[in-house]
């Protein structure tokens, strides 16, 4: 029998970070996943944005999450001697003179303002980019490699024994006072589910409201255009290095179609082709399934019902700005002290559990 503290199902994003802290905090952890190369975090272009959609909304909690994540993907790349995260700014480009007008009028009062860097009224001239009504130049953002970083955890977790490569099978847990026995080959003090937008399908979480959608993204080399920022213009161009670019992403609500799609790589070349005119060849496109909650807030802490047990995720586009900060949160709360932010924690959905499931 192995004893952990705590048994974690899924390296996503959020498994990855909650184990990351538990185990720098001292716990013992175990982690199950069976690897999926196209889970959420594996597809995710890794973009940090401050300031989302047409709209020049806020995200979330903004100006607390992007420092904790800077800070914490920074500490990953001095463990592994890598580099994960790169501080980029991001030109928004104006569709319109509408736009333009419409984001200068704003602008002044907005909650956003410490993002925004420089609003430009004329094209920056940025090679290969096309921006005749200018844009926005956003700061405090930037990009993760997550594959890669994912992947650098997961060679230490195989190396050093916490991370086990298998599907966990939740009718084979039992939950008791003390903890939970697991097939009757592990005992965790605590198991959290991590398992990103399969939880629906999850005996304990299904009543939980997450409202998976489908996403692709398309890898371009295009060797002429801009690589100093992220181009945000209907899509977002992350630059990957050496001419290669990040193009994303579509969103497709259920049913979903098994893989990568002919129709989102039209959408996402033609979306590209509105950012420039240079010629760009695809190299390669994933399809992955976000776990978004209806509410757009992610879901975190204990159930309601079973002790022992606790959810994390619900990250939706957001997982790369979020996870850090609210890993940290949750561990805080699985230790005993610290509140969860009421909008993130499950706790406000606890009416929607059937009866039968406790
Ligand atoms: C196309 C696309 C582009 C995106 N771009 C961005 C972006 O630019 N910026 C951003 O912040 N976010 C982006 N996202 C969203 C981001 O990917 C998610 O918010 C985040 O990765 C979710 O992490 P997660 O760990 O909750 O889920 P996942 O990454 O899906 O991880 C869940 C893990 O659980 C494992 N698992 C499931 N069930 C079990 C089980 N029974 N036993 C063991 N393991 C199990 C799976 O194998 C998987 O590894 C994008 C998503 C998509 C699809």
């Amino acid at each position: 029998m192995t004893d952990c503290d705590f048994l974690l199902v899924g390296h996503g994003l959020a498994g990855a970070t909650l184990a990351y802290v538990l185990r720098e905090r001292g716990y013992r952890v175990l982690v199950y996943d069976p690897g999926q190369a196209n889970s959420a975090s594996n597809v995710a272009a890794g973009l940090m944005n401050p300031v989302a959609g047409k709209r020049f909304a806020l995200s979330w909690r903004a100006a607390e999450l992007l420092p904790a994540a800077v800070e914490f993907y920074q500490s990953l790349e001095q463990r592994f001697g890598q580099s994960f995260f790169t501080a980029a700014p991001i030109f928004k480009i104006f569709g319109s003179p509408e736009e333009q007008h419409s984001v200068l009028a704003r602008s002044a009062e907005q909650p956003w303002a410490g993002f925004v860097a420089a609003l430009v009224t004329t094209d920056p001239g940025l090679p290969g980019v096309h921006a005749p009504h200018g844009g926005a130049w956003l700061q405090h953002g930037g990009h993760v490699a997550v594959r890669e970083l994912l992947a650098a955890l997961a060679v230490e977790g195989l190396r050093d024994g916490w991370l086990h490569p298998a599907a966990f099978d939740w009718s084979q847990v039992v939950f008791g006072p003390a903890g939970a026995t697991y097939a009757g080959q592990v005992r965790a003090r605590h198991v959290v589910c991590c398992e990103g937008a399969a939880a629906v399908r999850n005996p304990y979480f299904s009543w939980l409201p997450l409202t998976p959608n489908q996403g692709e993204v398309l890898d371009v080399e295009c060797a002429e255009l801009s690589a100093a920022q992220v181009l945000n213009r209907g899509a977002y161009v992350v630059p990957l290095g050496d001419g290669r670019f990040r193009v994303g992403a579509t969103y497709r609500w259920p049913p979903f179609a098994p893989g990568i799609t002919a129709v989102a790589r039209e959408e996402l070349a033609a979306r590209l082709t509105v950012v420039t005119d240079l010629p760009f060849a695809v190299v390669e496109q994933r399809a992955g399934v976000r776990p978004a909650v209806r509410d757009r807030r992610p879901l975190l802490g204990p159930h309601p019902t079973v002790p022992g047990l606790s959810f994390c995720g619900g990250y939706g586009s957001k997982g790369v700005m979020l996870a850090p900060r609210l890993a940290a949160l949750l561990a805080d709360a699985l230790e005993g002290h610290g509140e969860l932010w009421p909008e993130a924690s499950l706790q406000r959905y606890n009416a929607l559990q059937p009866a039968s499931v406790s």
